[in-house]
């Protein structure tokens, strides 16, 4: 059975097709400039080189339309006809407090999901875009949504309550809800296969940390707490995103730079960050190459982004009575032994230790603790789209 996993961000589209027989990935690809000029399908076929398609896409049935054409097409393509894609499932941002699982997609569920853009409205709308655009190309393959907030659901009420009026969060579902869900999932799951232990009998704390970052906790093989709140600005500090901050300085800044509403929005999610410390860029990359050329607030934002997550490790210790596994994963996690050497810096006395020559490694699962370090570090690399197809497998049986 081939699932397709579609991602359908505002103005772009990730897709995968992959085998589930074996798990393997027949081809994926990413489609940007969706309704812009300059529309572009970058298309990956297992063992081919990457193809580049050009065209002009007005909407996101147009892209979809493009990707299966293109999964399709004889030279390039990785199956011969539709039929051989059995489902699709579909990452959706934001389910409330109206899905804690993946759920098989009808007419009800989409109602559902129109209900919480609200609370994400930048992001479920295209999510829902993208749904209505395969349910009209393929109106009999089943379909099922995926959830970035769904493995949060089991916060409990002390650690997702706001201390705001109780009656936002009865009215307009004012609460924490976490995302990357899926990720802190897959990688939790991982340090079974890892470690050859229960995920119930485990604390972990497993750090996404990507150009949206945010840090779980996991007891009982549950997230009991997670960075990221009502939307995913809280939290760590991030590539653009601020993260924590005093909540009075939104107000400071309105009255003192004469700030509208969506102005201040676009300060604390576009400019603010690693990117808005250092003034150099909003990769890390970027920002790592600077400070070793002894730019002093690109180290000061690397330092800043390591103390908070350190900071978050620290209090999720507390929170769960303790940690035994420690997870780095996403873009910087997988990637920067100098990143996770700093985060980790300072936490011998939680019984971390980082062994340097594990840790010089990259994209790739490896144990980086010392042998006999109580807490275990891993780097794992997520894997959000097998996530979405399992569930997608099992929900479309
Ligand atoms: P997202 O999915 O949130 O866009 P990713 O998980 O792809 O993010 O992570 C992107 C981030 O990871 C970027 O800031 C990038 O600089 C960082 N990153 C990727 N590779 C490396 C590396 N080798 N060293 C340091 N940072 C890296």
């Amino acid at each position: 059975m081939n699932v397709l996993v579609i991602n359908c961000g505002s103005s772009s589209l990730k897709y995968q097709l992959i085998n589930m027989n074996d798990e393997s990935v027949l081809a994926k690809g990413l489609v940007e400039r969706i309704g812009i000029a300059g529309s572009v399908l970058k298309h990956e076929k297992a063992g081919m080189e990457k193809k580049v398609f050009e065209q002009p896409l007005k909407d996101h049935k147009d892209a979809i339309n493009l990707v299966l054409k293109t999964l399709v097409d004889p030279a390039c393509g990785a199956v011969k006809s539709l039929e051989e894609i059995q489902a699709i499932g579909h990452r959706v941002v934001h389910g409330g407090e109206k899905f804690a699982n993946s759920v098989l997609i009808d007419e009800k569920v989409i109602e559902a999901m129109k209900e919480c853009i609200d609370l994400a409205p930048l992001h479920n709308p295209p999510n829902i875009i993208g749904i209505e655009a395969c349910k009209e190309l393929l109106p009999n393959v089943p379909m099922v949504a995926v959830f970035d907030t769904a493995f949060h659901q089991t916060m409990s009420e002390v650690a997702y309550i706001y201390p705001l009026p109780y009656e936002l969060y009865q009215e307009l579902g004012v609460r924490r809800y976490g995302f990357h869900g899926t990720s802190h999932k897959y990688v939790a799951e991982r340090v079974e296969a890892l470690t050859g232990k229960d995920m119930k009998d485990l604390k972990i704390i497993t750090c996404h940390l990507g150009n949206g970052a945010s840090v779980t906790a996991i007891k009982d093989g549950k997230s009991v707490d997670t960075s990221m709140g009502l939307t995913p600005l809280e939290g760590l500090v991030m590539g653009t995103r601020c993260g924590d901050i005093d909540p009075a300085i939104v107000t400071f800044l309105m009255n003192k730079k004469n700030l509208n509403v969506s102005e201040i929005d676009n300060l604390m999610n576009k400019k603010s960050g690693v990117l808005g410390i250092s003034g150099v860029s909003s990769d890390f990359r970027d920002i790592e190459g600077a400070a070793g050329e002894g730019n002093k607030r690109a180290q000061l934002a690397l330092d800043k982004f390591a103390y908070t997550v350190r900071k978050y490790i620290g209090s999720y210790a507390a929170a769960m009575g303790g940690v035994d596994v420690i997870v780095f994963t996403a873009g910087l996690g997988e990637n920067s032994a100098s990143a996770r050497k700093t985060i980790c810096e300072g936490l011998e006395f939680l019984g971390i230790s980082i062994d340097d020559n594990k840790n010089n490694t990259r994209g790739k699962e490896a144990e980086i603790s010392k042998d006999g370090s109580a807490v275990k570090a891993f780097v794992i690399p997520t894997n959000e789209e097998v996530m979405i197809a399992r569930d997608t497998l099992e929900l479309s049986k």
